[in-house]
């Protein structure tokens, strides 16, 4: 490749206050609003646009010029156009050679074209320096100063120089630059503004299915059925009993599938032998994950610690309160007392220790999941609180549920047209994880899964 010395000079690294020119092509949104915020910063501006003509709209200390005028006075060009106008820059490749181009363009879906824009921008460039960065920022954000959201900025591009470059703008705006690599990283990178919420999407459906299924099992057993057999209406447990039953009922399960998936992978890799075979897609996307349930799981929770505290405040609950005072009133007219039983006291409590314990737990753990936090905690540590305190919250918090309602398992009038209880059905996958788990620690199983976690192969395919 062949440099202009005017090249060379323009591209050595910046050690004077001064800054250098920066050119931006298009005088969109976009140009207009990275334009206002670099010369903030300090950087000369130089538009280049399809029409010369300044409006009140452009930033007043920029010059606004010919593409080839403007390319010809910076050492960087940010190409703030959409890549269906990229041809333009086809008969400008002579005077682009050796500048470096930022492409900070977006597409309308993932992976829409077969290449990303930046690479496209290479091909259509080649003597140019593709550098892939600011296409994270909106220009919304940009001209706001509302930054906190989109602070990071993704950059990748083969010319390391140039790259350092765009990092050093990048960090002058105030943002913060996240070198990614080569320029293979760019499809990636334009890929990320289209994702809405790609870990929370498994989560979030499956919570609203579970949700819905628990829903209307509750309305059966608890409104529908006492209708059609007793006649007593009991519509208004849609309010608060029923949602008080389904947050705890989801929060049990869904912290049970944050384990299940490790216990699956755990047992694929002792029929194994082996940890070098891949996981199959599912389970993969499902251990990808276990952040974002466990945080659902959270959420359930705090709703039914919520729902609790309102319970004595709800008229149902006090006109029953306000029926045992008046029956146990007239149990004492009769000089008869009720004596407080020992067994039942007991077991309320321990419920109520259990699940306090549970959610103490629950919150660590969760507050233990932030970046802020994780990232201040080394490997040891995270796994720590996630594996160990993690099963103890899941153990707390199943036998919170046990207690709750272990005397009326095998009571016929707890099944209501042969449905069981719901907290039963809740029990079912916390039980199943931790069964397999504590057969798991047994040394004959957990020192082979040990060592193939070491890299051990049963059948090794490469012999030594
Ligand atoms: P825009 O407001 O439509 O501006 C695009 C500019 O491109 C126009 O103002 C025009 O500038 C120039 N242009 C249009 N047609 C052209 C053609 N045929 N040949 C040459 N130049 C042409 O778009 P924008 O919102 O600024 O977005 C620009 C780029 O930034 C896009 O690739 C977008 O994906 C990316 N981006 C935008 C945002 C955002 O928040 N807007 C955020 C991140 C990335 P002149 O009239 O001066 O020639």
């Amino acid at each position: 490749m062949t440099k202009n010395s005017s090249n060379v000079m323009a591209l050595a690294p910046n050690t004077s206050n001064k800054r250098e020119t920066v050119c931006i092509f298009g005088t969109g949104d976009f140009g207009r609003a990275l334009g206002y915020k670099m010369i903030q910063a300090g950087y000369p501006v130089v538009f280049g646009s399809r029409s010369t003509q300044t409006s009140s709209l452009i930033p007043k200390d920029a010059e606004v010029l010919s593409h080839a005028e403007a390319a010809q006075k910076a050492a960087i060009i940010i190409i703030a156009i959409q890549r269906q106008h990229y041809n333009f820059l086809t008969p400008l490749a002579e005077i682009l050679r050796g500048k470096v181009l930022v492409d900070i363009s977006n597409n309308l879906k993932i992976n829409q074209y077969p290449e990303s824009n930046a690479e496209y921008l290479a091909q259509l460039v080649p003597g140019a320096k593709v550098v892939k960065a600011f296409n994270t920022v909106s220009a919304w954000a940009l001209q706001s100063g509302t930054l906190d959201a989109s602070r990071q900025v993704f950059v990748c591009g083969d010319d390391v120089e140039a790259k350092q470059m765009v990092m050093d703008i990048v960090r002058a705006l105030g943002l913060t630059p996240l070198d990614q690599g080569s320029l293979l990283a760019a499809q990636e990178i334009e890929n990320y503004p289209l994702q809405l919420f790609p870990m929370w999407k498994f989560p979030i459906l499956l919570s609203l299915g579970l949700v819905t299924f628990f829903f209307f099992y509750c309305l059966t057993r608890d409104v529908i059925y006492p209708y059609v057999i007793e006649n007593k209406d009991f519509s208004f447990f849609i309010a608060i009993s029923i949602p008080n039953r389904i947050c705890p009922i989801l929060a049990l399960t869904l912290l049970a599938l944050v384990y299940l998936p490790g216990i699956l992978a755990a047992i694929i890799q002792l029929y194994r032998g082996t940890k070098y075979r891949r996981f199959p897609d599912w389970l993969d996307k499902w251990m990808l994950c276990r952040k974002q349930l466990g945080l659902v799981a959270l959420a359930f929770a705090s709703l039914h610690v919520l729902y609790t505290l309102v319970i004595p405040i709800r008229s149902f609950v006090r006109w029953r309160i306000s029926s045992q005072i008046v029956s146990q009133a007239s149990f004492a007219l009769n000089n008869k007392t009720e004596p407080l039983d020992n067994t039942n006291a007991w077991l309320s409590d321990s419920y109520l220790a259990l699940g306090i314990l549970g959610f103490f737990l629950f919150v660590l753990l969760g507050i233990t999941s932030l970046p802020s936090v994780s990232n201040n905690v080394n490997w040891r540590e995270f796994r720590f609180v996630q594996s160990k305190l993690g099963y103890l919250t899941l153990i707390l918090c199943t036998a919170h549920t046990l207690v709750y309602g272990g005397k009326w398992f095998l009571s016929p009038s707890s099944y209501r047209w042969y449905l069981p209880s719901a907290y039963m059905l809740s029990l079912v996958f916390p039980c199943i994880v931790l069964v397999v788990k504590s057969v798991l620690i047994f040394p004959c199983l957990d020192k082979p899964l040990t060592r193939i976690r070491q890299g051990w192969e049963r059948n090794p395919r490469y012999s030594e």
